[in-house]
């Protein structure tokens, strides 16, 4: 059917319009209404404030609470051992790292590097999830702030946190979210393996893979010479 653009269009709200109460005298003077409103923010005066005087005052949120993400430093060094799950899991990719191994245990690998974009950071909680070493864990931390995006991007010095001060958070954990944590095997030391360095030589050449890399190496070596 052709619309008659002639004619305005009714608007819905006009109608509902006609059906607004009717204000009376004593609200058409506004006064007493005014009045009624002061008295009910009086009566508040009185009651509990929920609010504080931040940041002088702080709120210490309870062990649920979501805060930023930051690494647990154990006995002076960094749990993490480079594995990168949580850069796989986290959904706005706000995590970047590389991994390096140590020098003094060549079993242990550490990030050589761990950034955390915070201009990304959704707070999901997800790196926390994967983690297989409880080596990042959310905190109680919720008062971020930077003048820069360089600024927004936190470091391993920033993001280091010794585990004495996220107890709530590791009992948390423990108690709520893994609690399979250490009761279907022990932790054996030995199994914490995390690099092919010095492993049990089983292969036929009798040589473990980093050694047989570098045989490889030694014999492209002296072909090339
Ligand atoms: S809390 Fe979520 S968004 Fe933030 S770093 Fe962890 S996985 Fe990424
Ligand atoms: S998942 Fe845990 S151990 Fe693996 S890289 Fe992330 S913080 Fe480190």
């Amino acid at each position: 059917m052709p619309q008659n653009l002639e004619k305005p269009v009714l608007n819905t709200l006009s109608k509902d319009q006609a059906k607004e109460r009717k204000l009376s005298v004593m609200e058409n003077i506004y006064l007493p209404e005014i009045f009624k409103g002061m008295w009910y923010t009086f009566k508040q005066m009185f009651k509990p404030k929920f609010t504080m005087m931040y940041p002088e005052e702080r709120w210490d949120p309870p062990a649920i609470f979501r805060g930023r993400p930051v690494l647990v430093k154990d006995n002076g060094k960094e749990r993490c051992v480079a594995c990168g799950l949580c850069a796989r899991a986290c959904p706005p990719l706000a995590i970047s790292m590389q991994a390096n191994e140590d020098a003094e245990d060549p079993k242990e690998r550490y990030p050589d590097f761990f950034e955390i974009n915070m201009l990304r950071c959704i707070y999901c909680g997800l790196c926390e999830e994967v983690c297989p070493e409880e080596a990042i864990v959310m905190s109680k931390d919720y008062d971020i702030t930077f003048t820069s995006r360089e600024e927004a991007v936190y470091d391993k010095e920033k993001l280091l946190i010794p585990k004495e001060d996220l107890v709530d958070r590791l009992e948390y954990l423990r108690e709520y979210k893994n609690r399979q944590f250490g009761q279907f095997w022990d932790f054996q030391e030995e199994n914490n393996i995390h690099s092919v360095r010095n492993r049990d030589k089983r292969w036929e050449t009798s040589l473990s893979l980093v050694e047989m890399l570098e045989e490889k190496q030694r014999q492209e070596k002296s072909l090339n010479a």
